[in-house]
């Protein structure tokens, strides 16, 4: 059975003792996660090991890189490689989160290079996709995410791509407060899920995990993981608010 995910991502934000706090904040909750369940927290590189050293005994609570190089190693100041993420501990890493692809300029070939080296290291990539306002205004949103798919991950094998985590996040929703209806969620995951089941087969489709990200929160989160195809959530702000995240780690099905 496909996991059900509930998944942080810090951004650039708190200091190194708010983000203790924080953690601290949200394993006191003595949240028992199901066997289908898992947490993860993407955050900061600089805190990884602080994240990893509080999250160690916690099972199923695990930390992750928000990026990653594509080369092994060598002359490329200020990155970050698989190997070094491997080194502390990590497995999990997200791959093309849209602020990466906007402010960085990362395109859909970048990021399957990104893709293959952590997947090469046995690192878990949670892979972003989604439309800007002006593609779902056009109705677009289908073709846009789907050339996201096949350009960054339909060259893996099948039993590569179903190591892969999908956040579906439009662009319009992420930090906007405006999160995408139940219903549209549920139409572009079940798309999402037959562009996967049309090019490998539906077992594969079926076995991989698919979150919503963009504004959600506590008060949205039962109902956007209610649906068949959503498996939880890739979350920014709400994430930063010990209660908002309980809450949401508690709306996992
Ligand atoms: C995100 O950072 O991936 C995100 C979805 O942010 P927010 O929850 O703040 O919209």
């Amino acid at each position: 059975m496909r996991k059900q995910i509930a998944a942080a991502n810090w951004k650039m934000n708190l200091t190194l003792q708010q983000g203790e706090t924080l953690l601290d904040e949200i394993t006191a909750a003595g949240i028992a996660l199901a066997s289908n369940q898992q947490v993860i927290f993407a955050v900061p590189s600089p805190y990884l090991p602080m994240a990893e050293a509080r999250l160690g005994s916690f099972a199923d609570f695990d930390a992750s890189a928000q990026n990653i190089y594509h080369k092994e190693s060598g002359a490329y100041t200020g990155e970050i490689s698989a190997a070094m993420l491997v080194s502390l501990g990590i497995k999990f890493v997200v791959i093309g989160h849209s602020e990466r692809r906007e402010y960085f300029s990362e395109s859909n070939a970048d990021l399957a290079a990104k893709v293959d080296i952590a997947l090469k290291h046995e690192l878990t990539p949670i892979f972003c996709c989604g439309e800007p306002l002006e593609i779902r205004e056009k109705e677009g949103q289908n073709a846009y995410v789907a050339k996201q798919l096949e350009e960054s991950l339909f060259h893996l094998s099948a039993d590569d791509i179903k190591k892969v985590v999908i956040a579906y996040e439009p662009i319009w929703a992420i930090g906007t407060g405006r999160t995408a209806s139940t219903e549209q969620a549920q139409e572009i995951h079940a798309y999402l899920r037959s562009v996967i089941a049309k090019k490998y087969s539906d077992a594969v489709a079926g076995e991989i995990s698919i979150l919503y990200g963009g504004s959600v929160k506590a008060a949205n989160a039962v109902e956007l993981f209610s649906s068949p195809d959503v498996d939880g959530g890739l979350v920014g702000g709400a994430s930063l608010i010990p209660a908002e995240f309980i809450a949401i780690i508690k709306a996992l099905k």
